[in-house]
């Protein structure tokens, strides 16, 4: 097999902050497989997004990302900012490298709305695409579902890792099966609490989405963070025949500021008017820790508290250490829980880190996703 000049199309979507990546994970995942591809291939050129800008913006450049490649690597990789309509003519005078990046396709317009000659223009000096960019599988981009129509092109390793790892939590999950979601809203979580509460033993819900829950039960939450629009959808799961499996906290770290360091951990019904609930308590965390314990696979997605405060990182911590010891098989998606996991624990303690923060909560809330399943798989 020889897959000639090939473009593959990753997420290297890193968090950058003064040109400087505090976290390469991303990266490191999108280059777990380019020994094999670069076996079996001429040239290697790696395209791929960075945030969100609507025009060329260097403060969205990919060239701190080709220089962190590089240092992965240990060899040359050639960062390519030349406009992607040119493309053919640069390629075509040198091959100077093995390995290339593209700068930031959301740069062009022609990516953001899935152009045909741009991406005719994109594809041109290639022989092979390769579709590896989970990611990004929601977005009806140019990278995404246009450029592989003029290629020979394969779905990557990563992203057939990530769909297999996903799929089967929603198929086949080892039973007793336990989802842990927090995070800040359950306006965002909805569909994806709808979806899997008929497929799991236990739904943990911590974080500032579980206050519109106990608020529509009636309970006292303060200045907790509630979403009054979702209160009778709340109520309803709640009161549904799956909502037995529903677990929520019983005592809660508050303040009455989120940016001091005061806390004060009490239980659910000892919540007043001034409380702000921003982490939960160690009796829920000792609740919560017997139920994972139990378990056989954990989905976990989103923190327990603002965990970004120190004062209010206690829950977080706890539960984080709780799934990395725990014998389950354990998945994490979304991007703050991969924070949590740099901070408390390490990525090898867990089974499977998804690299898609919006595309896996998609993909779990049974959504069909534009860029998934379209080629056919690598097997390298
Ligand atoms: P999400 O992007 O929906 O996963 O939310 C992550 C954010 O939720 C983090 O920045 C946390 O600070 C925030 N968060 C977690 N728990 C709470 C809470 N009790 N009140 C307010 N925000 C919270």
């Amino acid at each position: 097999m020889n897959l000639g000049n090939v473009l593959i199309r990753s997420d290297l979507n890193v968090p950058i902050s003064n040109g400087n990546i505090s976290d390469n994970f991303r990266i490191k995942q999108a280059l777990s497989s380019i020994y094999k591809i670069k076996k079996i291939s001429e040239t290697i050129t790696f395209i791929s997004h960075l945030g969100r800008p609507t025009g060329f913006d260097l403060n969205f450049t990919l060239k701190p990302i080709a220089k962190e490649m590089r240092k992965i690597l240990d060899e040359d990789v050639v960062f390519i900012n030349d406009d992607v309509m040119e493309l053919s003519s640069i390629f075509q005078s040198e091959y100077s490298s093995k390995i290339y990046v593209l700068e930031n396709l959301r740069f062009y317009e022609g990516e953001r709305e899935s152009d045909t000659q741009f991406a005719k223009c994109l594809a041109k000096p290639f022989d092979t695409f390769i579709l590896d960019a989970f990611g990004a599988a929601h977005r009806n981009h140019a990278s995404i579902i246009e450029v592989g129509k003029y290629l020979n092109s394969y779905q990557g390793p990563l992203m057939n890792k990530e769909i297999n790892e996903l799929q089967s939590l929603l198929e086949s999950p080892n039973q007793p099966y336990t989802v842990i979601m927090g995070g800040a809203k359950i306006s965002d979580k909805l569909n994806l609490i709808k979806n899997l509460l008929p497929k799991v033993d236990n739904l943990i819900l911590g974080g500032g989405m579980c206050f519109t829950f106990l608020k529509s039960q009636g309970y006292e939450i303060g200045a907790s963070l509630c979403e009054d629009n979702f209160l009778n959808t709340a109520g309803e799961l709640l009161n549904s025949r799956d909502g037995k499996k529903i677990i929520l906290p019983i005592d809660f770290g508050v303040t009455d500021d989120l940016f001091s360091s005061y806390r004060n951990d009490k239980p659910l019904k000892e919540l007043k008017v001034s409380d702000i609930g921003v982490d939960i308590g160690p009796k829920t965390v000792e609740l919560f820790s017997k139920i994972v314990h139990s378990s056989k696979t954990i989905f976990w997605n989103g923190p327990m508290g603002v965990f970004e405060n120190e004062s209010f990182e206690y829950g977080t911590k706890e539960i984080t250490k709780s799934v990395s010891e725990s014998k389950a098989y354990t998945v994490v998606g979304g991007g703050d829980s991969v924070s949590a996991i740099n901070k408390y624990s390490k990525i090898q303690n867990f089974n499977h880190i998804s690299t898609g923060g919006g595309a896996s909560m998609e993909l779990m809330e049974g959504k069909k996703l534009p860029g998934v399943n379209i080629y056919e798989p690598l097997i390298i």
